[in-house]
């Protein structure tokens, strides 16, 4: 079945696979310990597909048929040969991607961030997290932040998911492995170094500099709210929920039960484009909430512009995130 002039490349092809077999045997073994061999797989298909398809546009590809010619077998042409042997190597590298993605999303229960994105938090919050007492371990607070993120409405929240690809690959520009590969010692010193001394020592310059504190800022934002708003480490933080508090229970029978309350309008219930009030309050947060309290119990008429939806305080939840 082979002419003479493959021969070379059948010895190269039968090493190749030997090791592919060989990466895919230890795989399946115990894929929890060598996941990195599904990387390998799938890098490898990658440069074959690539090898490929610069033979395809610069070379010539008709000597493939030479690979398959046989005694009484009939060669399909060259062109077919390709896309059939191209198709099997992107199919394959393909397919490895989307059952690796399914499978971790599987185990750690991810609902919005990928698997690299959960792998790039974790590795963040294994440096970013430390000390004998933590209440949660860093898998903990990866599938936190996914949780918190899963259940938080906000259109731009895809841009954590960007800071974190960036925070993944970013090391890649310094000659170093992708963030989550790193060593736990050579990642600490990686963040000390690249996103906080460069950053506050201003090493680089001003709009890289912006890009490399945002996308640091954003990670550890999310470590810090998976970690601070879990129960778990309440007893830390020392933050007591407001019901269990003392004196909690004489306040709020101190809240009238038929006060009135606000009027909320969303502006598809406006009959009108003019409103007036005596006071107009951009943002109903901490700060407007407060004055608008204390102007509307001085009997002013008060109007407060809020651009969130509105929160009846009877969804609220204690939850500090
Ligand atoms: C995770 C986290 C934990 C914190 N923990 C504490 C703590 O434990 N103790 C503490 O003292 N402080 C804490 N803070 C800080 C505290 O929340 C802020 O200092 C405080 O909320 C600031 O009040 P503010 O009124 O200025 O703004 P905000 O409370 O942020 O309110 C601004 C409001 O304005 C609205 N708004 C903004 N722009 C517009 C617009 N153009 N039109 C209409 N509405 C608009 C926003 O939707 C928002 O509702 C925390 C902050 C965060 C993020």
């Amino acid at each position: 079945m082979l002419g003479d002039a493959e021969f070379p490349f059948v010895a190269n092809s039968t090493a190749k696979d030997s090791i592919f077999f060989a990466l895919a045997v230890v795989g399946a073994s115990d894929i929890r310990r060598f996941s990195w061999t599904v990387f390998v797989l799938i890098g490898a298909h990658v440069v074959l597909v690539l090898s490929l398809l610069t033979v395809y546009f610069f070379g010539d590809i008709s000597s493939v048929q030479g690979s398959f010619e046989g005694p009484g077998f009939d060669v399909p042409p060259a062109e077919t040969l390709f896309w059939v042997w191209l198709s099997l190597a992107a199919g394959t590298a393909l397919g490895l991607g989307v059952l690796y993605r399914s499978a971790a999303k599987a185990r750690y229960r991810l609902r919005y961030l990928s698997p690299m994105h959960h792998r790039t938090l974790v590795a963040l919050a294994e440096v970013l997290v430390l000390g004998e007492e933590e209440t949660m371990t860093p898998e903990e607070i990866g599938q936190e932040a996914d949780d918190y993120l899963y259940s938080y409405s906000a259109r731009q929240k895809w841009k954590f998911k960007l800071a974190l690809t960036a925070l993944t690959v970013y090391p890649l520009l310094r000659l170093r492995p992708p963030y989550p590969i790193m060593s736990p010692e050579k990642r600490r010193k990686f963040l000390e170094r690249c996103f906080i001394a460069d950053v506050s020592e201003r090493r680089l310059p001003g709009p890289i500099r912006r890009l490399v504190q945002t996308m640091f800022f954003a990670g550890q934002q999310l470590v810090c709210i998976a970690y601070y708003g879990d129960e778990r480490a309440h007893s830390q933080t020392g933050y007591v929920k407001f019901t269990r508090r003392p004196g909690a229970d004489s306040a709020l029978a101190r809240v009238k039960p038929n006060r009135r309350g606000v009027e909320v309008r969303t502006p598809r219930e406006l009959d009108t484009d003019r409103v007036s009030a005596d006071v107009v309050i951009v943002g109903s947060g901490a700060g407007g909430a407060t004055l608008a309290y204390e102007l509307a119990s001085r009997g002013r008429e008060v109007l407060v512009l809020e651009r969130g939806r509105h929160v009846d305080p009877s969804e609220f939840t204690e939850d500090e995130r």
